[in-house]
């Protein structure tokens, strides 16, 4: 499909700055060198521990934070080189859920009001339609116009999700990026919301950049996943390939701490030490050497190159 959401080569450094003169001492490579695309329709799951970056990645492109160097590309158009008239007529396009709705919720501000501020503030329905098209994504969300005037403390947390999506899907947005959407929920909850994503795209035509700390989250709702690890993309493919092809000493570890429902299937477990190194100062050569159950003598020294190994499946691995 057509890309909709194109990432070249972006890099976020925050400088860490000290003394008298603020003079920038180091800096936290928090995204470093990423490239990727989505297309249409898409589901892309970007996968990492805490940490590596993916938080990063999905808030420079709203331009929540602002990227250090690198492209995105949504539509086509270079999103940093908007005016700020052409920003805030795609703005509405783009939306960012968060893993915690409630803390970017008014706790005196009724849900409805919350939910339809959003359309004013773009001028995208007259005041006397605002009331009506809450009522639709409440009920498209899974919540009815009943909870329209409720204020967000009398919500579970599943719910509060639902409103935070309510809160996206007003603006009738192409792609929705979701940064840990169900990860402070219970299991049983989680598996409701997913669906819920997964009932919204088939409807909608939505894209979605899904980001998760965990793998079997995923599973079951992208097309194509990535895994970054400090920073920098380890591999990425489609679904299938991955988990039926993993190549990254990375990915592997992460697969490997899935539950199988097949016995038969069992991966064998790989166990990292340690715990992520700090991205002020990230490991020469693989970023991931200190780490690596494989690493060789020229993994502390050469950064392994991020190649197509057939099938749109790229790894950046020396042993591959
Ligand atoms: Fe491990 Fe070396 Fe491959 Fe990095 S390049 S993942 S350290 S084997
Ligand atoms: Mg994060």
């Amino acid at each position: 499909s057509e890309p909709l959401l194109e990432i070249q080569h972006l890099k976020k450094y925050f400088p860490i700055k000290q003394g008298l003169l603020n003079k920038t001492v180091a800096n936290v490579k928090a995204v470093d060198d990423i490239s990727l695309t989505i297309g249409r329709g898409e589901t892309f799951g970007l996968v990492g521990e805490s940490g590596s970056g993916k938080s990063t990645v999905g808030r420079s492109i709203v331009r929540l934070t602002e990227k250090t160097s690198g492209d995105i590309l949504f539509k086509g158009q270079d999103i940093y080189k908007l005016s700020g008239e052409e920003l805030r007529k795609i703005r509405p396009q783009m939306q960012l859920i968060f893993q915690d709705p409630y803390s970017s919720l008014n706790p005196r501000v009724r849900v409805g009001d919350a939910i339809g501020e959003a359309l004013l503030d773009h001028g995208l329905a007259p005041k006397n339609e605002i009331r009506d098209r809450v009522k639709e994504v409440l009920g498209l969300c899974g919540l009815s116009s009943y909870h329209i005037d409720r204020f967000p403390h009398e919500f579970s947390g599943g719910q509060r999700q639902r409103i935070g999506i309510a809160r996206a899907l007003i603006l009738n947005p192409d792609l929705i990026i979701a940064d840990e959407p169900v990860s402070a929920l219970d299991v049983s909850i989680q598996a409701q919301i997913i669906n819920l994503f997964r009932k919204l795209q088939e409807d909608r035509g939505l894209t979605y950049l899904f980001i998760s700390h965990d793998l079997s989250v995923v599973e079951h709702l992208c097309t194509r996943i990535g895994v970054m690890y400090l920073g920098t993309m380890m591999e990425t493919g489609s679904r299938d390939e991955l988990f039926k092809n993993p190549l990254h000493p990375y990915t592997k570890a992460l697969l490997s701490a899935v539950p199988v429902p097949i016995p038969k299937l069992k991966r064998e477990r790989i166990v990292l030490k340690g715990d992520i190194p700090s991205p002020v100062n990230p490991p020469s050569g693989c970023k991931f050497h200190t780490r690596c159950p494989f690493a060789v003598e020229r993994c502390k020294s050469e950064v392994p190159e991020f190649r197509n190994v057939g099938s749109d499946h790229f790894v950046a691995c020396h042993l591959v």
